[in-house]
């Protein structure tokens, strides 16, 4: 036995770590095992070198604007390799962080593979052997994989998911995504800046499909304006490739060409097939079943983030960590409503929400007064050449509770925090003073507006 602790935690995503350090710093010995590099799916392949493309992207679409704010800029243009390097030292420089701050609490590391053998027995296998350890309680925080369509398989060359999008050699010619939810949203953004001829297929019948309708409009229409071509409502049915270049046949019939086919309908929850059998977990599907302490039906185990399938979020993830980690030291605590956890897209522009959307309320029969605001209306974001987008705020008409918030605009996945802490907050909206002129003033006339008291917006609800 390489050692006992009172928390073994496998897997060093944004769960697990966050898992693991909560646990030490709540004085338990903690053993985080990693086969990959540390920091999960989050940090190496997907929301911080995606954000780094993004930054690059976006600093590249204001360089274009710059006459626009009376600036004359000129051959302005992307070097993909320079933006490539600078997300691969941002990915770097944070696994470093990660890796420094898991090891300053005293947490120990092990490097393989995380298997859970029988229970309270954790074996780590790599390429130097297999030991095994011991464990009081154990989280397993083990992610998730692209969904592959067998249809059209990735190869990784030229049918390739969200992780090769990330580091592709060079600039493709053209690109057909499969799939326009955040994944393909996101990275329809990237590659149609820099030049990338880009079409999205989304099988449903608008762009974000799981946010209200007028978001996937207005993202279409938006996203149209990068040059990008959205295709919703359409099926893709194979996808043929031939000498480097792909044929991808719609349900319609329609043929369209591309030099890279990125599919991203979605991620799938992983857990091995051995930890599964060994304690007899409950299966969701591909999924760990939990409940809300994020409890496994194995005494002891927990399991959190993508490999619980309930957000598919990092800091959905941060959340069911908060909780896994209190209860496996003792203490009793039980997650929130999943609702209340933020939804962000890192389009051009962004979209946030939180909280029930307009379809939610109407499918649960509620009656709303949903306020509006806009950013063309709201002095900073003028200034700033950004007034697209709105925000709304949905009021349930029979007790005034606010029951969600949805924007679309420059900025607004920073604005989303706001719209959540005062969804749980007691104070009347005229009482909280937004600085003036800030972009998050749109919020509070969105809010007010609800209510039917914006300050700025002329008198419409009855
Ligand atoms: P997603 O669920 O957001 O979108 C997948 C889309 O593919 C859906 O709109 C679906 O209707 C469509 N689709 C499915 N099968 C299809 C088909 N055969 N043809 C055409 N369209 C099809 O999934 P994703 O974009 O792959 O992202 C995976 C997960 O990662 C999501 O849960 C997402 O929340 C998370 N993620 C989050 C962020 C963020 O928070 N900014 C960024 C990236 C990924």
């Amino acid at each position: 036995m390489a050692g006992s602790f009172d928390v073994v935690v496998i897997g060093g995503g944004p769960g697990g770590y966050a898992a693991a350090i909560r646990c030490a710093q709540k004085k338990a010995s903690v053993a985080l095992v990693e086969k990959g590099d540390m920091g999960g799916t989050c940090l190496n392949s997907g929301c911080i070198p995606s954000k780094a493309l993004l930054g690059s992207a976006h600093f590249l679409t204001l360089a274009r604007h710059a006459n626009l704010m009376g600036l004359e800029i000129g051959g302005v243009k992307p070097n993909w390799a320079k933006m490539q390097s600078r997300k691969d030292a941002i990915v770097m420089g944070f696994r470093k962080g990660v890796t420094g701050l898991v090891q300053s609490n005293k947490i120990k590391l092990f490097e393989g593979t995380g298997v859970v053998a029988a229970p309270g027995k954790v074996r780590v296998e790599s390429q130097s052997g297999a030991l095994e350890i011991a464990a009081k309680s154990i989280v397993l925080a083990t992610g998730s994989v692209p969904i592959e369509i067998p249809a059209f398989a990735f190869d990784r060359r030229t049918i390739i998911s969200s992780a090769e999008a990330l580091s592709l050699a060079a600039i493709p010619e053209s690109m057909v995504i499969i799939g326009g939810g955040v994944i393909g949203c996101e990275m329809a953004c990237i590659y149609a800046t820099v030049g990338c001829k880009v079409t999205i297929i989304e099988a449903l019948d608008s762009l974000l499909p799981n946010e209200d309708a007028w978001v996937g409009k207005l993202i279409a229409k938006e996203l149209k304006k990068l040059g990008i071509q959205s295709m919703v409502g359409q099926k893709v049915t194979a996808v043929d490739v031939a000498g480097g270049r792909a044929k991808v046949l719609l349900e319609s019939a329609t043929v369209l060409e591309a030099e890279k086919v990125l599919v991203a309908v979605g991620r799938r929850a992983v857990c091995d097939k051995e930890t599964v059998d060994a304690l007899g977990l409950e299966m969701n599907g591909p999924a760990i079943a939990v409940n809300e302490k994020m409890e496994t039906n194995a005494p002891g185990v927990y399991a959190i983030g993508d490999c619980v399938g309930t957000t598919y979020l990092a800091h959905g993830a941060f959340m069911e960590a908060e909780i896994a980690a209190a209860n496996a030291c003792g203490e009793d605590e039980k997650m929130g409503e999943y609702n209340l956890v933020p939804r962000a897209v890192y389009t051009f522009p962004e979209v946030a929400s939180v909280g029930a959307s307009e379809k939610k309320c109407a499918e649960m029969g509620i009656e709303t007064c949903v306020g509006i605001a806009n950013f063309r209306s709201n002095g900073r974001s003028v200034a700033h050449n950004e007034g697209i987008g709105e925000v709304r705020v949905i009021r349930n008409t029979a007790d005034d509770k606010i029951m969600g918030v949805t924007m679309v605009g420059a900025t607004v996945t920073e604005m989303i925090a706001a719209a959540r802490a005062l969804i749980g907050s007691t104070e009347k909206i005229t009482d909280v003073s937004f600085a003036h002129p800030t972009v998050s003033e749109v919020l509070k006339e969105a809010w007010e507006d609800a209510f039917g008291i914006s300050l700025h917006i002329p008198p419409r609800h009855s």
